[in-house]
């Protein structure tokens, strides 16, 4: 037996733009049920009913927007269901449970429940436990009762009776923005229960002019950070940090990380989202892995050791449930890149991009940037903190921004394709459009679509205005456009961010697969430290004082460049014993420690 999911994506569905095609191929509908039938009030789009369908899929397959997912869950799953927004849409199965003096992380691709724990474990949203009409839902003695016994259950009771004094810090913090006028200190000060706050502001880098900015004129990062010194300073039980590393630099991260790490320390019980594994491995005593299909449904797999639960995560299986959620073929190995990675195969005849020392000032900034080199296959990753000139840097290469006086030329043995750091959304072309341009051709069934788009999942996007994407689905169209047309080097400034964390392992795998496979050179920009690790042959490290001078070293051996850049942030990385990955050892612990003592913050092969 099996349970049945069926989900419509209310925006995708055009009854008024399509034959009505699911509902004229269901076999269900053909037997004279009504399995798929239009709604009858409001829009007037498809409503399947789930106890009727039979779960073939005709309707996913015909459906020419591709607006229906059904999927077949095992029968028992029925009984988990915690939560469901509507008929026909995203549902949640399962719930992980904070845990006293601990930090759990959350991992999973957007759209699997993420938020929707958060909103739930803080007592924001009542579960309603799959029933979702109008008066129908449980109140909250019956979601205690059906949880009872567990630790889940003595949480929910604390929700009920008023006493998990929980603080969250959203998603989303531009919309913190348009709420509250005042300052970021103002901000701080007014959830200051603890009198923490001007040191929460120190830790994570605010106690200069940024504190005395309205939040309407902040930075992402300082709007985020200003954020996280918010929720940190209340007087709760509960933490909830929901992708606090948006916007921030690797320093920021790991700024926010000690803030984070230090709540748990204190005995509280926290809880965190997000997508950057280098910070996610640095902050979880326990993660907690989110699978299922985006926007159709999710499943809490249980919490497991940070170790356990990255690893598979990455795997792509869940041990503990015998579940394999992504393709084997799509896992992450253990390290794609070795010393030297693919610039090996060809010669230094073979460079793509050559440069001399660079030099660029702007009124009060000024940038110093040594000569390099980048070879055909090779992948170099750019990396240091916000404000130093990576993206001008980026741009001298890519031919966008002149070199400045004294600069030596750039040689460029071929063309580059950029891509740039902050993306337009405005536009009402489709995404097919957008692609077709770059590629200079139509995609659609052509080798390029095989070669590229499929490996970045945008293909589903085709018909979507680039003004209805999402920040994650712009920057994978973004990217796929940048590496469709034809160059000999690629630039992409921050391609991660916005992205799931699924996203960015197709990323590094495809990035370097690219390089290598068809011999092109490949200038990345980014702070996600393990996406760099995982796709950079050598690096370039930014130095100086962000928004006064920076100086950028030459493309340098990876291992010495991540030793400096990891000593820089005061992390060390190990490589996992079973699955020979590059993990980040916990602050203060033996390896840490003893690795500190010797220099060693990046593992030796
Ligand atoms: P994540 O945080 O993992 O990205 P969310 O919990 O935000 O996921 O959302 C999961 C799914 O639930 C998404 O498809 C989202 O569109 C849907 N969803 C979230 N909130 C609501 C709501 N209030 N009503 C209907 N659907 C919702
Ligand atoms: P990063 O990419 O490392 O964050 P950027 O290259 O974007 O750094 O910027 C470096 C510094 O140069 C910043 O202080 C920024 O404000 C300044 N800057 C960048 N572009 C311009 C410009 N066109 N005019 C004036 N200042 C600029
Ligand atoms: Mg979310």
């Amino acid at each position: 037996m099996t349970h049945r999911v069926a989900v419509l994506d209310k925006d995708d569905c055009q009854p008024r733009k399509c034959g009505l095609e699911c509902v004229k191929y269901c076999p269900v509908n053909k037997t004279g049920s009504d399995c798929i039938a239009l709604e009858e009030d409001g829009d007037a789009k498809a409503r399947i009913d789930e106890d009727l369908c039979n779960g073939c899929g005709i309707c996913v397959k015909v459906c020419p927007f591709d607006a229906i997912t059904v999927v077949n869950l095992a029968a028992e799953m029925a009984a988990e269901k915690v939560h469901q927004y509507g008929p026909n849409s995203f549902r949640l199965y399962r719930l992980p449970s904070p845990r006293k003096g601990e930090v759990v992380g959350l991992i999973g691709r957007n759209g699997t429940g993420k938020s929707t724990i958060v909103n739930i474990l803080s007592g924001s949203l009542r579960p309603n436990l799959g029933r979702y009409g109008e008066g129908e839902g449980p109140g909250w003695d019956e979601v205690v009762r059906r949880y009872a016994g567990t630790e889940t259950g003595a949480h929910f009771e604390a929700v009920r009776d008023g006493r998990a004094r929980a603080s969250i810090k959203p998603q989303q913090v531009r919309g913190i923005a348009s709420a509250f006028g005042g300052t970021g200190a103002e901000l701080v000060e007014r959830y200051d229960e603890r009198g923490r706050g001007g040191e929460l502001m120190e830790e994570l880098g605010l106690a200069g002019a940024a504190a005395g900015r309205r939040l309407g004129e902040m930075s992402g990062g300082e709007l985020q950070r200003t954020a996280v010194a918010a929720a940190a300073a209340r007087d709760a039980d509960y933490y909830f940090f929901d992708e606090p590393s948006s916007y921030n630099d690797a320093f920021q991260r790991a700024a926010v990380a000690r803030v984070i790490r230090g709540l748990a320390a204190e005995g509280k019980s926290v809880m965190v989202v997000e997508h950057d594994m280098t910070l996610l491995d640095y902050l979880s005593d326990r993660v907690d892995v989110l699978y299922g299909e985006p926007a159709a449904y999710g499943i809490a797999s249980g919490v497991m050791s940070t170790k356990v639960g990255i690893n598979a995560f990455l795997d792509g299986y869940l041990p503990a449930e015998n579940v394999r959620f992504r393709d084997r073929r799509a896992a992450l190995g253990a390290t794609s890149s070795q010393a030297g990675g693919g610039g090996d195969q060809f010669g230094a005849a073979d460079e793509a991009l050559s440069y001399g020392a660079l030099k660029k000032s702007y009124p009060g900034f000024s940038l110093e940037v040594g000569a390099g080199a980048v070879r055909k296959g090779e992948v170099v990753g750019v990396v240091g903190a916000n404000s130093l000139g990576k993206t001008t840097m980026m741009k001298m290469l890519a031919g966008v921004e002149e070199p400045g006086p004294g600069s030596d030329p750039v040689r460029k043995a071929a063309s580059i394709s950029y891509k740039p750091q902050y993306l337009r959304g405005d536009s009402d072309a489709t995404v097919a459009a957008l692609l077709d341009g770059a590629a200079g051709a139509p995609v659609e069934g052509s080798l390029k679509e095989e070669q590229v788009v499929d490996h970045m999942g945008v293909k589903r996007l085709y018909e979507r205005p680039l003004s209805g994407l999402s920040g994650g689905e712009l920057q994978k169209v973004a990217v796929c456009a940048c590496l469709l047309r034809d160059a000999g080097a690629y630039a992409l400034d921050e391609p991660s961010a916005f992205m799931d964390v699924e996203d960015r392992i197709a990323l590094a795998r495809f990035v370097q697969k690219f390089a290598r496979s068809h011999g092109r050179a490949v200038v990345i920009i980014d702070h996600d430290v393990q996406l760099v690790d995982l796709v950079s042959d050598s690096m370039v490290v930014f130095g100086g004082e962000p928004g006064k001078s920076g100086r950028a070293s030459p493309p340098m051996p990876k291992s010495g460049a991540m030793n400096a850049f990891l000593g820089s942030l005061g992390m060390t990385f190990r490589r996992d014993e079973r699955s020979g990955r590059p993990r980040v050892n916990k602050a203060g612990s033996r390896l840490d420690k003893e690795q500190k003592r010797a220099g060693r913050y990046y593992y030796r092969d």
